[in-house]
């Protein structure tokens, strides 16, 4: 499909051309009906198909466990900071969380305001410019959970191995910015959720995937939007879904069966990130990587040139290109080139030239 313009922005991100297209073909006429999906009962069968699509196409494509929770939760992830602790975090008792910037800062700022929140590694004192060790020996078995943030949008780095600690504490993880880009082994979780927007549809839906025993476990009397339960005891429909949301990330999983499934997207996905490292560490100093290379992420890729000019002027001449969003976070600077599932390599590949013409001209 012809590309006039690459969208590298960081979120709401680029959505598949193909997701795009087919959802402006139904837009206004959902299947004959004359009537948009928008303007139809969240009761209706044609949309209980649409919502049952996507959870399918959830379950199949991170091969989830029958028995876990899949749920669509308006309010994107910020939403979820609260409403995770609101529900998973004891009274009494405390949650452990890892700092690895800005998203994990916000999730831990909201779990203060619900519980007692012990943060166990930062990488703070570095900038956030890596993955903080995790010492084993500070991890408090009697911990309500242990949350952290699989991909860190804002400065490019992604842990590539999870904290793994046995079943005694549970994993709860924001993977916003990296879910269904590479393979996970769900089991492994209490909890995943993921606001939609860098890889699986528009903004202010979550997508919340939940290990049984955590679902019940509210510790407090909440009211029923808040609990988790609802949403599993109502099938996403206690009350009117996002339906856009849900029918945008039917859509996009749909994209990604067609794709192969993750695992093929995965390896996409590497050459994608490889190459532009490549260009990168290549490129003798004229562009600085952000992130410490073993940590470095392969959904956002952080990078700086030698002046706040030149890191303007790049930005520029790329958009005039046909290349645009790459500005990096507002908090960092720099250049930042998000390059989600939706992301050709032939978008990657156009920037790679782009990237070894302009170091030609002004170094
Ligand atoms: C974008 C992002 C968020 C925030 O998502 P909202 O839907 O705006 O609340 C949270 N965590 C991570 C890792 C993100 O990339």
């Amino acid at each position: 499909m012809l590309h006039k313009v690459f969208n590298f922005c960081a979120g709401p991100a680029a959505m598949p051309r193909e997701v795009m297209y087919k959802a402006q073909q139904e837009f206004r006429n959902y299947q004959g009906t004359q009537v948009s999906l928008l303007e139809m009962s969240h009761r209706s069968n044609l949309f209980d198909e649409v919502i049952k699509k996507a959870e399918a196409n959830v379950r199949f494509l991170m091969d989830i466990p029958d028995d876990y929770g899949v749920f669509f939760i308006q309010g994107g992830a910020s939403f979820q900071f609260a409403m995770l602790a609101m529900n998973l975090l004891p009274p009494i008792g405390k949650a452990d969380y890892i700092d690895t910037g800005r998203w994990s800062q916000k999730a831990i700022e909201q779990a203060e305001l619900i519980g007692k929140v012990n943060v166990i590694a930062s990488g703070k004192d570095v900038g956030y410019t890596a993955i903080p060790e995790v010492d084993d020996m500070i991890i408090d078995p009697g911990a309500a959970y242990l949350h952290f943030t699989s991909n860190n949008t804002v400065y490019g780095t992604q842990f590539h191995e999870f904290p793994d600690y046995g079943n005694n504490v549970p994993l709860v993880c924001d993977m916003s910015s990296d879910i269904m880009s590479r393979e996970v082994d769900v089991e492994k979780f209490a909890m995943i959720y993921a606001g939609l927007q860098k890889n699986l549809g528009p903004s202010g839906m979550s997508l919340v995937i939940m290990r049984p025993d955590m679902i019940e476990k509210s510790y407090r009397v909440l009211p029923d939007l808040l609990k988790y339960s609802t949403y599993d005891h109502n099938h996403n429909l206690y009350n009117t879904p996002n339906s856009f949301a849900v029918y945008m990330l039917s859509l996009v999983t749909e994209w990604i069966r067609e794709q192969g499934g993750v695992g093929i997207v995965e390896r996409i996905n590497d050459v994608k990130s490889e190459i532009l490292y490549e260009e990168i560490d290549k490129s003798e100093g004229f562009y600085n990587g952000f992130a410490f290379a073993p940590d470095r992420s392969r959904m956002n890729v952080c990078f700086n040139l030698p002046t706040q000019e030149l890191n303007q002027k790049f930005i520029s001449e790329a958009a005039e290109k046909g290349m645009v969003g790459l500005a990096g976070h507002r908090s960092v600077g720099g250049i930042r080139a998000s390059i989600y599932n939706a992301m050709p390599l032939k978008g990657v590949s156009r920037l790679i030239d782009f990237m070894s013409e302009f170091k030609k001209h002004n170094s």
